[in-house]
């Protein structure tokens, strides 16, 4: 993961660098550091976040008009000043900065430290910046000839910048598998992750490709593969402003990003759902339909909360357009052989469309004939890019570590593609079809009826937050929501909580059960709710406490209940997209009063670029 920025132009390099970090902090948090050349290469690092960094280096010379930094999710040596970035060569002429693994490190570093190297820190990022310098003075080659060639040798993944004191102006950089964006200003260029750090500065950005160089001076952007050829950059025109990727007065990104919802969802919706006209309009989905419908089988890959979207939207699918469903976790897909055929449809699921297990696992999908449709969020990202076509979600962008109305957005999204296919193929009633159109068109009106009454939530969390341990339950729909709230409450509260379907609890949680274990039912009305009314009585008559997620009017849950929330009626496919908010909330409550930061929490990081 790891955020990284660079900036070379006319203006003062340091503030660009810092602020753009702090937007960047969602990719990881461990460390921070900057590199700055200026008369020769400054280098300020620290374990911590940003602002840790910041207050270590106040009245430093930090005058410069090029540098790079870099804001750590660790995987090789623990969080640590030296093991943090930017690393310097063992001349002390080179910086370099890295997001990824290098996977064949372990090896290059024997051969470098049989030649007499000796290494200040245990990442794997300070072995290529080392293997290059000593390509370069092998082979008395250029910096970027020397880039190529330990580029061509090593395996794993990487976005690299480079700066050296042999040449004040330029930044060399280079990416396979982590993201990387330019930004194209007037004698200027900016080097992000993400675009987040040049936002206020161009809209004009260039994406950089897998396997790809940029050498990158104020005047100038040479992009080459590395073979060497020159590549045209292909520059995009930005569509964020400045004020998406701000607080707005919330104390949190994870809340501002929960309140959200009502806009992100309907922004989903705008220009594809026409509930009036009785129509959804889909480019990817339309002009591809032949095949969706068609498909012998849909696999979705995905990890994470896109997972639980992912394993909605089988329900749905199967229901609707009566066509097979697998959802695979996209770590697992990916190594174990999966059988993929042409006539499969991957779906890829992903917020960031960065997730290093997910765009590996569609590499392989694809080069076996798999069509690819990616429902991403992150415009321009590789799996975007990957997919033979998709559906953005439209939520803005996330920051916040946990994932909310990406999740809203992607429920959304696959349910109008179910719908659309299903309509194609004949597999569902014109009356439930206009039902479930106007259903879907009202989900952003409840959402914000849902958020107008958050007392009672912070009532619940305040009730519960010194539990240890929490039981989510819920049936079909609902299953996977269940699992959704536990994975919130666990990655901001650090509480362990499980997600079950309840009539599973019978075969083992249910032993969990006495009068200290909040058990949490995701219990609206559906098919299976008389089911899952009992399973709530085999709790309390084991004395557990039952916090149950109802429908309004729903009157014998709250008679079993310790707590009830209630959320407006809604078709059990749509349901869902209700029933997660008042989770989401619940942990953020227990987040906050806990004391956690819940928009950085320990040990996490938003991108998962490392496998
Ligand atoms: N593998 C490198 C390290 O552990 C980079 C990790 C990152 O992407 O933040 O330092």
């Amino acid at each position: 993961m790891c955020g990284i920025v660079g900036y070379t132009g006319h203006r003062e390099a340091y503030p660009i660098i810092i602020t753009g970090l702090k937007r960047l902090e969602y990719r990881g948090y461990d460390s921070t550091g900057v590199a700055l050349l200026n008369n020769g290469l400054k280098v300020y690092k620290k374990k911590g976040r940003v602002a840790d960094l910041e207050e270590n280096i106040i009245g430093k010379d930090l005058h410069a008009h090029i540098g790079i930094g870099h804001t750590r999710w660790a995987t090789h040596g623990e969080p640590s000043d030296r093991n943090a970035h930017p690393h310097q060569s063992a001349s002390g002429k080179l910086a370099m900065i890295h997001n990824g693994i290098i996977e064949n490190y372990a090896q290059i570093k024997k051969e470098l430290e049989n030649k007499g190297y000796h290494f200040t820190s245990d990442t794997d990022s300070e072995v290529l910046l080392n293997f290059i310098e000593d390509i370069q003075q092998n082979n008395e080659c250029d910096l970027e000839e020397a880039v190529r060639v330990a580029l061509k040798r090593v395996t794993g993944a990487y976005c690299i910048l480079l700066i050296a004191e042999e040449d004040p102006n330029t930044i060399i950089a280079a990416r396979k598998g982590s993201p990387l964006v330019i930004g194209v200003g007037k004698g200027e260029h900016f080097l992000g992750s993400d675009a987040s750090p040049m936002l206020e500065y161009t809209k004009e950005v260039v994406y950089v490709n897998d396997y790809e160089l940029a050498i990158v001076r104020p005047d100038e952007l040479i992009l080459k593969n590395l073979g060497n050829e020159k590549i045209t950059p292909f520059i995009t025109k930005l569509d964020m402003e400045l004020a998406a990727i701000e607080k707005g007065g919330y104390e949190h990104f994870m809340l501002k990003e929960i309140f959200e919802q009502p806009s992100t969802i309907q922004d989903c919706l705008r220009g594809r759902l026409n509930a009036a006209a009785g129509t959804i309009t889909m480019a990817g989905v339309e002009n591809n339909i032949e095949q969706l419908k068609n498909a012998n089988r849909i696999m979705i890959v995905a990890c994470g909360t896109s997972w639980h979207a992912g394993l909605i939207a089988e329900y749905v699918i199967e229901e609707l357009c009566r066509i097979p469903v697998e959802v695979e976790y996209a770590s697992e897909f990916r190594y174990r052989n999966p059988i993929v055929n042409k006539g499969d449809v991957i779906i890829a699921i992903s917020q960031s469309g960065e997730t290093a297990d997910t765009l590996v696992a569609l590499e392989r999908a694809k080069a076996n004939g798999a069509f690819i449709f990616g429902v991403v969020n992150a415009v321009g990202s590789s799996i975007a890019r990957l997919s033979h076509a998709g559906a953005y979600t439209h939520s803005g962008p996330e920051i916040g570590v946990a994932s909310t109305k990406a999740f809203t957005g992607q429920l959304a999204v696959l349910n109008m593609m179910a719908l659309k296919i299903a309509k194609a193929k004949g597999t569902i009633t014109d009356e439930y079809y206009q039902q479930l159109l106007n259903e879907l068109q009202d989900v952003p009106e409840k959402v914000a009826s849902i958020l107008k009454n958050t007392d009672e939530l912070q009532r619940i969390a305040a009730k519960y937050k010194d539990a240890h341990d929490f039981l989510f339950l819920g049936r079909g729909y609902n299953f996977p929501i269940a699992l959704e709230g536990a994975l919130k409450l666990k990655e901001i509260s650090y509480i362990h909580a499980e997600g079950y379907p309840a009539a599973e609890m019978k075969h083992g949680p249910i032993a969990l059960v006495d009068e200290n274990l909040p058990v949490v039912f995701v219990a609206t009305k559906d098919s299976y709710h008389e089911k899952i009314v009992s399973n709530m009585q085999e709790i309390k008559a084991r004395k557990g406490k039952v916090i149950s997620i109802i429908t309004e009017g729903d009157l014998v849950s709250p008679t079993i209940s310790d707590d009830v929330f209630s959320i407006p009626p809604a078709d059990e496919l749509i349901a869902p997209l209700l029933s997660v908010i008042p989770l989401q909330l619940l942990s953020y409550y227990v987040g906050t009063l806990k004391g956690i930061d819940v928009d950085k929490p320990r040990n996490l990081a938003k991108s998962v670029t490392v496998e």
